[in-house]
């Protein structure tokens, strides 16, 4: 990517990363590896660079923070060599593979180590073979943070992967950020394909050897086993033939994408093909746009329908079902969805939801969201349900909404007219952040949803375990 020009932008809420790999070459470290160069963008003042975290957007989750052209103060000097020391250092504990002479206590997702415990009133007892095959079904998923929260794909999801993978013949299947998936994968006798799981989680070094799975960063392409990591990683993929490589991606929805495009492009040449890696990010259809502006945009959307245990609104059992779809280069053709919910449309050559008709004037199934899109010709393109043509907005808007509420058609700050303001380089940052408020809203709330769901998903596993 960083070949296509010398640097590469992304916008991010008034900020851009910095992807120039002459300006990369000395990025200092923070518990989570290398560290991004920003540039944030200030009303009438010069723009400024600072070194950040890859994979947490909130300064609580990783607080490291440095000026470009700071001055490096002994304190910090010292600080870098501590972070490069716990990462690196030779002394790092070695870790306990579990067994099945191993307590589980079920209550608080983790291993019982003394007799004398805290966990006595608890749901405690040995694992069996099985179970240590599936630590998914073990630990309590991650929720607490937008950057790293966890949700399991359903059966259904999983069921479509790995016929897809059967039927598409993959041998080699890289699943970054999907232990549910790879554990579907490796405990499946009559699948002909080996995996490996690359995920932040260090939980799972309790369940797998180095073969199996390596830590890792998927916002800075980081393994954090530096000795055997990327070594493992290597041998995994050195019998491989590059057209029997999948690799299958579900990163948290708050992460950069400019950044998982970066290691996706990395990856596909760790697997000797540039772009022609067969991949499938999941990723919700709001943020196509995401994935259109970066190097992903050779991967296109299935109306396929994720769906997942453990999240409050990303399933199927509300009406409108998950907005969660996969993204993919692989010929939509080749991959067949269930009958009872998508039909094959001739036309596009691929699965369709089946509300989602195809329409004459745009030539294409219209619909993103799953319900059946309306063609104005006004517009001269098809718009949601519900949707009129309103002469004063010269746009199709929800009955009842405020006039007028965006005049200009381009941009008022820049005035280019191939993009809205809200998609402005050169927007101010407070106004950026104002913009996010409403997302990180929603994403609280789906936050506050899910750990209730985690609550009472506790309180009957109370009930089930023995
Ligand atoms: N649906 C998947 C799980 C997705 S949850 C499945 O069922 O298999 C997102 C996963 O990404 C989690 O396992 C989390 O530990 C991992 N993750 C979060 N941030 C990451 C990062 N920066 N690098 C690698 N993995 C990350
Ligand atoms: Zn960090
Ligand atoms: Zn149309
Ligand atoms: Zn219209
Ligand atoms: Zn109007």
């Amino acid at each position: 990517m960083a070949g296509e020009t010398r640097a590469s932008h992304a916008k991010v809420y008034g900020v851009d990363v910095v992807l120039d790999e002459e300006e990369n070459i000395d990025n200092p470290y923070c518990e989570h590896g290398p560290t991004v160069l920003f540039e944030k963008f200030i009303k009438n003042k010069p723009s400024q660079k600072y070194y950040a975290c890859s994979a947490c957007r909130e300064r609580k989750d990783c607080n490291f923070f440095q000026l470009k052209d700071e001055k490096i103060t002994k304190g910090k000097e010292i600080l870098q060599k501590e972070i490069k020391k716990k990462l690196f250092g030779k002394k790092k504990k070695s870790i306990k593979q579990l067994s099945t002479d191993d307590k589980w206590c079920f209550d608080c997702g983790v291993v019982v180590a003394t007799v004398n415990n805290p966990h006595q009133l608890h749901s405690v007892r040995f694992l069996n073979a099985n179970e240590l095959k599936t630590p998914t079904l073990l630990i309590n998923p991650k929720s607490d943070k937008k950057t790293n929260a966890q949700y399991f794909f359903s059966e259904e999801t999983c069921k479509l992967f790995i016929t897809m993978i059967t039927k598409l013949q993959f041998k080699k299947i890289i699943c970054v950020g999907t232990p549910r998936l790879f554990e579907m994968i490796t405990s499946n006798d009559k699948l002909d394909a080996s995996a490996i799981l690359l995920d932040i989680d260090d939980r799972f070094k309790h369940f797998y050897d180095g073969s199996q799975y390596q830590q890792y960063n998927m916002f800075n392409d980081f393994f954090f086993d530096a000795t055997n990591g990327k070594k493992s990683f290597d041998k995994f993929l050195s019998d491989a033939h590059s057209n029997e490589i999948l690799i299958i991606v579900d990163p948290p929805f708050g992460g950069m994408a400019t950044l998982l495009a970066n290691t996706l492009s990395k990856l596909w040449k760790e697997c000797g093909d540039d772009n022609l890696v067969a991949t499938m990010l999941v990723f919700p259809y709001f943020l196509e746009s995401h994935v259109i502006n970066t190097s992903m945009s050779t991967l296109q959307m299935l109306d396929y329908k994720v769906s997942y245990t453990n999240h409050p609104h990303f399933n199927n059992l509300n009406k409108r079902g998950s907005p969660v779809r996969i993204f993919t280069n692989i010929p939509a053709d080749k991959i067949s969805l269930p009958q009872e919910h998508y039909r094959f449309c001739k036309l596009c050559q691929r699965y369709v939801y089946k509300e989602n008709r195809h329409c004459n004037v745009c030539k294409l199934c219209t619909s993103k969201d799953g319900r059946t899109y309306i063609h104005c010709s006004q517009c001269e393109k098809c718009v949601k349900p519900g949707r009129l043509h309103c002469e004063t907005c010269k746009n199709c808007e929800a009955v009842g909404h405020k006039c007028n509420r965006s005049q200009v058609v381009g941009c008022h700050i820049c005035g280019s007219e191939d993009h809205k303001r809200k998609d402005c380089t050169n927007k101010p940052v407070a106004e950026e952040e104002e913009q996010s408020v409403g997302e990180k809203r929603k994403m609280r709330s789906i936050k506050q949803a899910a750990s209730k769901q985690k609550g009472a998903a506790k309180n009957k596993k109370r009930k089930t375990v023995v």
